[in-house]
C-alpha cells in the first residue's frame, strides 16, 4: 500500500503527488470538552481516522492526508472546561495559510474534512473566499453529514452525530477504549434544557448558545447505547462516503 500521510512523505514524493493531481484531505477538528466520559481529543481522533481510512480506500485517484488541524471554533464549550478555541479571523488565517501552501506546492483538489459542528459555518465561508482567491476547487464536508443515511441505519437512539453521544462514544470505543469511561456515561444524556427548535417549532432559526446553557454535563445525545462494534461500522461508513467524494472526478471538475 502506498503512503498516504503527508507527514510521512518527503518533499520529492509530495511534488510527484502534486504532479499527479492528488486529492489532499485536510482534517479540521477541535479540542474541547466531551462530557465526563470522553477525552478532549475526540474530534481530532475521529476526523483524522476517517480521513486516513478514506485515503486507504481510494482506488484510482491518489489521496493524501495532512496532519489534523487540532483547534477550531469551540467558544461555545469554553465554560465547561478542557477547551481551546480560535476566533473566526484567526481560524480563517490558519485555514488560508494551509490552503495557500497546498496550492503553491501544486495541489488544487483540497477537501477540508470537518470533524466539529462549530466549524461548519466558518469553513463554508472560508471555502467561498479561498476558492476564488486561490482559484482552486476547495471543498468542505462534515464526515457525518456525508454518511448521513448509513449513520441513521447504524444508530439506535439518535439519527446522526450529536456531541459525546451514542455515535462519538461508539467510535471512540472502537479506536481508543482506554480513553472511554462508560461507567460515567449512564448519567449524561442530554440536552438537559429545552432546545430552540422545541420552543420555536422550527430548526430554521439560529441563535448563539453556550453548550452549558443547553446541557449541564456537556453531552447532547445518548452515550449509553454506544458500542465498539457500532463505532467500527460508523467509521467505515464515514470513510466510504469520504472516499467516494474524494475519488469523484466529476465533482472536482465542476466549474467554479
Ligand atoms: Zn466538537
Amino acid at each position: 500500500m502506498s503512503e498516504i500521510e503527508w507527514g510521512r512523505l518527503n518533499a520529492a514524493e509530495l511534488n510527484e503527488l502534486a504532479r499527479r493531481d492528488a486529492v489532499v484531505i485536510v482534517p479540521v477538528a477541535s479540542t474541547e470538552q466531551h462530557g465526563p466520559h470522553l477525552p478532549t481529543s475526540v474530534d481530532v481522533m475521529l476526523a483524522g481516522n476517517v480521513a486516513l481510512r478514506a485515503a486507504r480506500r481510494a482506488k484510482d485517484t491518489p489521496v493524501i492526508v495532512t496532519p489534523v488541524v487540532w483547534t477550531g471554533l469551540a467558544e461555545h464549550h469554553m465554560s465547561l472546561g478542557g477547551t481551546v478555541s480560535l476566533d473566526y479571523p484567526e481560524f480563517f488565517c490558519v485555514i488560508r495559510g494551509i490552503c495557500r501552501s497546498l496550492t503553491r506546492q501544486g495541489f488544487h483538489r483540497i477537501l477540508l474534512l470537518n470533524g466539529h459542528g462549530g466549524n461548519i459555518a466558518a469553513l463554508t465561508v472560508a471555502v467561498n473566499e479561498l476558492a476564488r482567491e486561490l482559484k482552486a476547487p476547495i471543498a468542505t464536508a462534515c464526515y457525518w453529514q456525508l454518511a448521513e443515511a448509513a449513520f441513521g441505519q447504524i444508530l439506535e437512539r439518535q439519527k446522526n452525530v450529536r456531541h459525546a453521544c451514542e455515535a462519538e462514544t461508539s467510535m471512540m470505543l472502537a479506536l481508543a477504549p482506554d480513553l472511554v469511561d462508560m461507567s460515567r456515561a449512564a448519567d449524561v444524556v442530554g440536552p438537559t434544557s429545552r432546545e430552540i427548535a422545541q420552543v420555536t417549532g422550527t430548526s430554521a432559526v439560529h441563535r448563539w448558545q453556550s453548550f452549558a446553557a443547553r446541557t449541564s454535563h456537556g453531552v447532547i445525545g445518548d452515550p449509553r447505547a454506544a458500542s465498539a462494534e457500532k463505532g467500527e461500522r460508523l467509521l467505515d461508513a464515514a470513510a466510504k462516503a469520504v472516499a467516494d467524494l474524494s475519488g469523484n472526478t466529476e465533482f472536482w471538475a465542476l466549474p467554479s
